[in-house]
């Protein structure tokens, strides 16, 4: 394996694009360094390990980035992002490598952990969404109609939306525990009633 080869391997180019200052927010796009620009049009695909900039085109992988930014040529680039994320490869002055795995199995821990999170929050922000619809429908279904047991269900409904509408994410996390069959009841008993 080459220098290119093993710096691209051992670093995900979402720690590059961080390390070296660009502000990327969780769906992974941002402000594109390469023009100016009020909305962010640059975009980095953690699966191709590839950054892409849908306004001016620029498109390459971290060694590119790093390369395009801090002006320097692709063997200088791998080298300073060896340097810059600990990369533990030992460059001969004959420019072969001495590689290290502690820093590869290290790399492939942390982008595991990463994903993991990362499809813990998706699955609980759909879940976030989707309670938050379902309960705002049946507010509005059950708001048509006029009885006492409604009046009670009301209260209860709207004391859940509070709970989404407030930026308590413990407070999510606490129904999400113990209020998700309430919700699935909901589900159920409303698209019957709706059918
Ligand atoms: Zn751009």
């Amino acid at each position: 394996m080459n220098i290119f080869e093993e710096v691209k391997e051992r670093s995900d180019i979402l720690e590059v694009a961080r390390a070296i200052g660009l502000n990327l927010n969780r769906y992974n796009k941002g402000l594109c360094p390469f023009h100016n620009e009020k909305t962010p049009s640059f975009s980095i695909c953690s699966k191709r390990q590839l950054f892409k900039c849908f306004a001016c085109g620029e498109l390459g992988d971290s060694i590119a980035l790093v390369s395009k930014l801090k002006g320097l040529n692709n063997y200088e680039s791998a080298l300073y992002i060896n340097k810059l994320l600990n990369l533990g490869l030992e460059v001969k002055e004959d420019k072969s490598i001495v590689t290290n795995n502690k820093a590869k199995d290290n790399k492939i821990s942390k982008i595991e952990n990463y994903n993991n999170s990362k499809v813990i929050i998706e699955a609980f922000e759909r879940w976030e969404n989707d309670t938050f619809l379902l309960l705002s429908d049946y507010r509005r279904y059950l708001s048509e109609k006029d009885d006492e047991e409604t009046a009670e269900m009301l209260n209860i409904i709207d004391y859940y939306l509070d709970i989404f509408t407030s930026n308590d994410i413990e407070e999510k996390l606490e129904f999400y525990k113990y209020n998700k069959k309430v919700v699935q009841a909901i589900n159920e008993r409303f698209i019957k009633k709706d059918s």
